[in-house]
């Protein structure tokens, strides 16, 4: 009975094991990499990470630069701090997300201002506050932190925001995802910029020239191994990387919206807000996600994909 008892627990605890390590896996190595935006325009100057010269943790990004400058929320999310504090951090606010449905809290220090209030859902790229210099702070500069799930007093779940911010070249302006031009997605040319890639005016037609490398292009169409990247120009997939717009629900996430089998088909389920969803398709005021899956295109916020 106890060698039956000692070998059930030895497999249990080897269940565990594995299936806590393929719970885990998702969220490792920076899976949610590129979804945050940077918060505040400006230079870098004091890392996340210990610091010699006061000895002490870092838990954030230090962004500075002079003048009026907004601060933006980092993703969309939920205020969940808008205060000034008696400590270090000045005017600050926290904002609370779920990406994939993994959750994060990401904080705004030395505010000079803010313009959010607990409770309020603010959008991607929202004007929160201006950089300021408020708190303990020896000029005017953004201190930014980003926790995995929650913010706590000891900031024992701050990650390394630059691990987590995407593009800070931003992406090409004046391409949305649009269903009258048909764009969906973005290309970013895969070399370095001086060396670039072919591109084709059909797939696998006539060379027209080169697009240097790392630049940001709409992407209209995909046929035979190539991108359309509008105006005739033809890329093969093979040289670039393709990123889809996206999508998330215009809800705080304890609503959620609708999901139906066609544009105006048959209610199916709910979808919970604050998720990210690939956007495939647009018909009648309908996004589709894939799988038969249509979501009334008011409920739904596109992302631009970012790129590192
Ligand atoms: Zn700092």
């Amino acid at each position: 009975m106890k060698l039956i008892l000692h070998r059930f627990f030895i497999s249990f605890l080897l269940v565990m094991i594995v299936s806590s390590t393929l719970l885990i896996s998702p969220t490792l190595a920076n899976a949610d990499t590129g979804y945050f935006r940077w918060p505040a325009d400006g230079t870098i100057t004091s890392d996340y990470g210990y610091r010699d010269y006061d000895n002490k943790f870092h838990h954030g990004l230090d962004i500075a630069k002079t003048g009026t400058v907004p601060v933006k929320a980092a993703y969309s999310g939920i205020v969940t701090r808008s205060t000034v504090s008696s400590g270090s951090y000045g005017t600050y606010i926290t904002i609370k997300h779920i990406i994939n449905k993994t959750k994060y809290e990401t904080l705004y220090a030395h505010l000079r201002s803010k313009s959010v209030s607990v409770g309020d859902f603010v959008e991607i790229g929202d004007t929160i506050g201006y950089m300021g210099n408020t708190g303990n702070s020896t000029g005017q500069h953004l201190h930014f932190e980003v926790h995995q799930p929650y913010w706590n007093a000891s900031r024992s779940y701050s990650l390394n925001p630059e691990s987590y911010l995407g593009s800070r070249v931003g992406v090409l302006d004046g391409t949305e995802f649009n269903p009258d031009n048909g764009s969906y997605g973005y290309v970013q040319i895969d070399t370095s910029p001086e060396y670039g890639v072919n591109y084709y005016d059909a797939p696998n037609g006539k060379f027209l020239g080169r697009l240097p490398g790392q630049n940001i292009y709409g992407v209209y169409a995909e046929r035979d191994g190539y991108y359309n990247l509008g105006g005739g120009k033809w890329v093969k997939e093979s040289s670039v990387i393709f990123k889809r717009f996206r999508a998330y629900v215009n809800y705080d996430y304890r609503y959620g919206v609708n999901v139906y089998d066609a544009p105006n088909g048959n209610y199916v389920r709910k979808l919970s807000g604050n998720d990210v969803f690939n956007v495939y398709t647009y018909s009648d005021g309908y996004y589709g996600l894939g799988a038969d899956a249509w979501v009334k295109s008011d409920n739904l916020i596109i992302i631009k994909p970012q790129f590192n």
